[in-house]
């Protein structure tokens, strides 16, 4: 059986289906495979924190992007919940940012983030010489230098994972679990997907596969170089009463989740392997040792994901071949839930061949450090 589509798309992470409800919301007819039941590994995996440090003077297109999508969030949630019958909140809460200034790195993390602040005009934050209420007694921090951003927010990934799935579902999208049999397949102005039950044929191919993204390229002679990044967490009981993020600088983080706390994560480049080991235990353990001892640390749930990082750090976000179709959305290294909102919209407007949002030149994927191609 043969089946035509206006886009298939490889993977289905937060790019994915981001990009296929983009499209099938335009009316498109789409297509999603992913060999992982279910899809999403990295963007189940993740913590949803989306944190603009309220920048208003931009240093780099990365930064803009990235702040500019998560001021789409808003919106973009409220449009996801109506399409899949499904709320999903964002969590307006706060960031309580502490650092330990009774230790010259502690200070200097902490010096290092009041230039950053600056350089970039934020305005809604306090700074104080105290430990947010919220960590009572729990923090055994002599010397606390504590950032509170009133405004920064995160979201359920794992809901949202969700609610993308069901709106892509009932705008249309066709999902299959698997891989083509062979390398999908350009030819006569269509790309081909060789199925067991079938074939499927499209006009343009989005690859969204994150950090397996490289292989779809290397298939038809480019090199791809993607850096994993293994990431550890743990869920541990919830001890406060909050509902706010809280940073003990960037060496540990927590989320909370219902009535428990995500709490992460390692940063593992070069490493594939996607189960919990004793490496994230040691690391996770140690820090909560450190910064909250008095807090019981058995953990409810314990999970791994592979963040996918191109050798520049930047995304690749563009045309792999326009002569075919092929675009890719992927690289989004540890920002991807922030940045999917305006990645989905100016990929759909790529494909349409309209002016996305924002120039995406800085992330094209031929840039002078991105794909390249293979010598013979
Ligand atoms: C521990 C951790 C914490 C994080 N925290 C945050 C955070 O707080 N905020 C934030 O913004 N970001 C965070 N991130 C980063 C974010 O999760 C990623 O950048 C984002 O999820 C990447 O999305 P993706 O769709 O590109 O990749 P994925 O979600 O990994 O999806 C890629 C999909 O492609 C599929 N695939 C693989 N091979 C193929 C193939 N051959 N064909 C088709 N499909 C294929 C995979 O099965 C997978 O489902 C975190 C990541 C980790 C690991």
């Amino acid at each position: 059986m043969q089946e035509d589509f206006d886009l298939v798309v490889a993977g289905a992470g937060v790019m994915g289906l981001g990009c296929a409800w983009e499209e099938a919301r335009r009316g498109s007819k789409v297509a999603v495979f992913d060999p992982a039941p279910g899809g999403a590994k990295a963007s189940l995996a993740a913590a949803g924190i989306l944190v603009t440090r309220d920048a208003r003077i931009f240093m780099s297109p990365f930064r803009e992007f990235y702040v500019r999508s998560i001021r789409m969030y808003p919106e973009w949630l409220e449009d996801l919940s109506k399409a899949a019958g499904t709320e999903v909140p964002l969590h307006r809460s706060g960031d309580f940012l502490v650092f330990d200034a009774s230790e010259p790195a502690g200070r200097e993390r902490f010096e290092s983030k009041l230039r950053q602040l600056e350089r970039e005009h934020a305005k809604d934050f306090t700074v104080t010489d105290r430990l947010p209420g919220i960590l009572d007694s729990q923090a055994p921090i002599q010397n606390p230098r504590t950032l509170h951003f009133p405004g920064e927010c995160y979201v359920q990934n794992r809901d949202l994972i969700a609610a993308l799935r069901e709106a892509c579902v009932r705008a249309g999208v066709v999902f299959r679990e698997g891989e083509p049999a062979r390398n999908p397949e350009y030819r006569g102005g269509t790309t081909r997907f060789e199925f067991p039950e079938g074939e499927w044929r499209s006009r343009r191919f989005l690859i969204a596969a994150g950090a397996w993204s490289g292989r779809f390229l290397e298939a038809s002679g480019a090199t791809a170089p993607m850096v994993p990044v293994k990431g550890q967490m743990i869920r541990i009981p919830k001890f406060h009463s909050g509902d706010s993020l809280i940073h003990f600088g960037d060496e540990l983080y927590l989320v909370p989740r219902g009535d428990s706390l995500v709490v992460g994560a390692t940063s593992e480049p070069g490493v594939w392997d996607e189960s919990f080991d004793e490496k994230g235990e040691g690391f996770l353990e140690a820090r909560l040792r450190r910064f909250l001892p008095h807090v019981d640390h058995g953990p409810l749930e314990r999970w791994a994901g592979i963040r996918p990082r191109t050798r520049d750090r930047l995304p690749w976000m563009g045309w792999a071949d326009q002569e075919k179709g092929w675009a890719i959305c992927a690289g989004h290294y540890k920002c991807g839930i922030s940045m999917a909102p305006l990645a989905a919209l100016c990929l759909s407007r790529l494909l349409h061949g309209e002016k996305p949002l924002l120039d995406l030149a800085p992330f094209h994927p031929w840039r002078r450090q991105g794909l390249q191609k293979k010598s013979s």
